[in-house]
């Protein structure tokens, strides 16, 4: 924990994970006036595993929220074009300005998470960093009352809240612990492999596709652009234990020789990121005291890149959920999260599966691109329906709805 981390022992929500979906449900829980402590186990501006591709939905979040300006400012750079290449046929998409967006971006996650949680911190929530939650505590009914906290030296915290939200990713202990009941599955996990170049310039991001392989490149921070590669496990599985380096340049041959020839005369930095593959899944989001966000709830493969988005919002979704406070608003969280999550997870898994020749596979994105033009569409009805002042004011209805929460018992 740093010094300027403080745990009190009583919190309207508290929230496990501070990354895209925990700091966002924290930065629009306390800016609608809830007292919030965000509990993360590992640094600040820590990497993970991403090969940080933003939707269009993401970014108008982000944008809506205000803290876009300050992902551009942290030298992102914006992504006018995207070309999808199946074989060799290329078809190129330019990026349309519409509701005050007219690019897409590609942060590391040491920028998108970092900034998140510090709009999070601005907002009134408690952030506290290097401190892991090891219980969740219920009370006399059952109902989740509260977490413990262990920080770096053994030291056990206390603290109750209203509810706890599990935006501890995939392997959530929170899911675990609430025995959150598995809704719907994937079956075709891919295994991607993913690097860091400089000096590959790139005319926007590319995404290539052939039979059995995928691959893409994405201009991020720092003038680096993220490479990756995907393939079926059971290849991953039967070469890893050679190295990551020559299956890596293996593949990317085997997809584009083209981007294989810019890659190899590119600068790479640090080492080959390895992702073995996990198969999807939506949990039930919500039950007495506890709801879970992002990949706690939900998981897709990512060759459709869509988990950020999705966390991005569901973290939307969640925190008017919870303002409004009853049992029906979580339950229809649930339902307006699930309205996408399962075409989103059963179209992820069947271009995972790699069954596909690529006329299908154009088919498959075709659909995906239809799931996101609804899902621009809702993300553009949530300042009709919500009418909370995104930016971080004091709009009369988040009062009244703050009060309404602390009213609510523990
Ligand atoms: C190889 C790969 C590539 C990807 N590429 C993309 C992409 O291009 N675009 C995209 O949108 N998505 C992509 N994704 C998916 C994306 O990374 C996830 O959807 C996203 O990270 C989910 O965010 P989250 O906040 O829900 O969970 P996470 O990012 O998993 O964060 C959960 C956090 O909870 C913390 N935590 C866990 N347990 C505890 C505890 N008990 N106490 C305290 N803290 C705890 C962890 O330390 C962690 O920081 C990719 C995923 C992979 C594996």
């Amino acid at each position: 924990m740093n010094s300027q981390d403080s745990i009190h022992s009583h919190y309207d929500a508290v929230v496990v994970g501070a990354r895209v979906a925990g700091a966002s449900t924290a930065l629009l829980l306390a800016r609608a006036g809830l007292r919030v402590l965000v509990v993360e186990r590992s640094a600040p501006a820590s990497d993970t595993l991403s090969t940080h591709a933003l939707m269009r939905a993401g970014v108008m979040q982000l944008h809506r929220w205000g803290v876009l300006d300050r992902i551009v400012a942290a030298g992102t750079p914006a992504i006018r074009k995207t070309t999808f290449h199946y074989g060799a046929e290329a078809i190129a998409v330019s990026i349309q300005e519409r509701d005050g967006v007219d690019a897409l971006f590609a942060p590391r996650r040491t920028v998108l998470d970092a900034t998140l949680s510090s709009a999070a911190r601005e907002a009134g929530a408690d952030v506290v960093h290097r401190a892991t939650v090891t219980g969740i505590l219920r009370n006399a009914s059952g109902r989740i009352c509260g977490v413990i906290i262990t920080d770096t030296k053994g030291v056990m915290h206390t603290v109750k809240a209203k509810i706890v939200i599990g935006a501890d990713g995939a392997r959530s202990s929170v899911a675990k612990t609430v025995n959150a009941e598995v809704l719907h599955e994937g079956r075709h996990p891919s295994a991607v492999i993913y690097g860091y170049w400089q000096g590959l310039e790139l005319d926007g991001t590319h995404w290539h596709y052939d039979l059995n392989l995928a691959a893409g490149a994405l201009p991020t921070n720092d003038g680096m652009a993220c490479v990756f590669v995907g393939l079926r496990p059971e290849r991953y599985e039967a070469q890893r234990l050679g190295s990551f380096d020559k299956l890596f340049n293996e593949v990317l041959v085997e997809v584009d020789p083209d981007l294989a020839s810019k890659v190899a005369r590119a600068q790479r930095h640090g080492k080959f990121y390895p992702f073995a593959g996990r198969p999807g899944f939506i949990r039930k989001s919500w039950g007495p005291g506890w709801a879970l966000v992002g990949d706690a709830g939900c998981f897709k493969d990512p060759l459709t890149a869509h988990g950020m988005t999705d966390a991005l919002r569901d973290a939307e979704l969640l925190s008017n959920a919870i303002m409004a406070g009853t049992d029906d608003a979580l339950a229809k969280y649930q339902s307006e999260r699930d309205a996408f999550a399962v075409e989103f997870l059963d179209l992820s898994d069947e271009i995972a599966s790699f069954d596909w020749d690529l006329d299908h596979v154009k088919k498959l994105h075709l659909r995906l691109s239809k799931l996101m033009t609804h899902e621009c569409d809702m993300v553009r009805s949530f300042d009709d329906r919500y009418q909370t002042d995104l930016k971080g004011g004091s709009a009369t209805s988040q009062i009244n709805q703050a009060a309404t929460f602390a009213s609510l018992p523990g």
